[in-house]
């Protein structure tokens, strides 16, 4: 097996019937894009910048994200880079930030909500948006806002890049043209809006780790309510086919980067659905695209239809994934 999976390093992702997957990995720091070449994939679909600000003991300044940034997009080597701007809040802190003590703190001021909010959080988030838009020249850039609830958030901080982007290139600075500017969705109330951020977005990256606990009102780290973890129930199926759909419709791409991107009985329904991008752990990259190759385009989108309109359960959803990847 890890010899056939070997041999497909430096190979397309392509299925049975030759369509073709981006598959992705996600990364935590520039050392990590070693592994990611290692294991053929063909994009970073996430780079949690929040690692840089967590291993630190200031703010990480203009010059030293400018210096990581730029690492990983030229170990891309022209690849793509879906770099999210710092999601601090939830479960991580800063030695260095004080961040008030919450009753609920993945419900709270975390991500783009510190990023927009004026003062210290949207100073933060100008550095950062410098830093990267000045890295942009090195490769291909994506970057992507986390925790967007709102149209009107997605609108405050794409407003906010656009100013920095100005203010560089009227100081003479180069600039790469095409940078994508997409959001994560992870958020319920942003998944049932796809259709609108559709036409404003370039791209969406879906989040389920969040997804999946904001959905089910089910905290993601509490061992108690874990059997609600459920990546295969036919409500968050809908939730994520209605985002792809929605992506599709206005000519964008949808990708995911939460743990069941690379969930190998997840693959087949996300594939039936038409998601664009798979972002994983780099490890998971060569056993996907063995997954994908020996499965057929056409008849995982009959099993994604029969999921989203026939299961009522996780265990009807496996039933049929086990049914049509035998
Ligand atoms: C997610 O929520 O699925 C995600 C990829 O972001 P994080 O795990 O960093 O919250
Ligand atoms: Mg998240």
């Amino acid at each position: 097996k890890k010899a056939e999976w070997a041999a497909l390093k430096d190979a397309k992702t392509l299925t049975a019937d030759g369509k073709h997957f981006e598959l992705a990995a996600n990364i935590g720091a520039p050392k990590d894009v070693e592994g990611v070449n290692a294991n053929g994939a063909e994009a970073v679909g996430l780079y949690r910048t929040e690692f840089l600000y967590m291993e630190s003991d200031h703010f990480p300044t203009e010059d030293e994200q400018y210096a990581a940034y730029k690492a990983v997009l030229e170990g891309m080597n022209g690849k793509p880079v879906v770099v999210r701007t710092m999601d601090i809040g939830g479960d991580k802190t800063l030695p260095y930030f004080d961040l008030p003590e919450e009753m609920n703190p993945f419900l709270g001021w975390r991500a783009l909500r510190i990023s927009l909010t004026q003062g210290a959080g949207e100073e933060m988030f100008r550095t950062q948006l410098r830093a990267l838009l000045r890295a942009s020249v090195h490769g291909r850039l994506r970057i992507m806002f986390p925790m967007v609830a709102l149209v009107t958030e997605f609108r405050a901080a794409k407003a906010i890049y656009e100013e920095e982007k100005a203010k560089l290139i009227a100081d003479g600075v180069a600039v790469a043209d095409g940078i994508e500017v997409g959001i994560m969705i992870e958020i319920p109330a942003a998944a049932v809006l796809a259709d609108q951020f559709a036409k404003e977005v370039d791209f969406f990256s879906i989040g389920t780790n969040d997804l999946i606990q904001y959905s089910m009102a089910s905290d993601r780290m509490n061992e108690r309510v874990s059997y609600l973890y459920q990546p295969y129930n036919p409500s968050l199926l809908r939730l994520i086919n209605h985002v792809v759909k929605s992506a599709h419709a206005e000519g964008k791409w949808a990708g995911m980067c939460g743990a069941m991107a690379g969930d190998q009985k997840a693959v087949p329904l996300l594939m039936g659905i038409g998601l664009d991008e798979f972002s994983m752990s780099a490890t998971s990259v060569l056993e996907t695209r063995s997954l994908m190759k020996r499965l057929d385009s056409t008849k995982m989108e009959e099993l994604a239809d029969k999921a989203l309109t026939q299961a009522a359960t996780m265990e009807e959803v496996l039933a049929l994934v086990d049914d049509y990847t035998k």
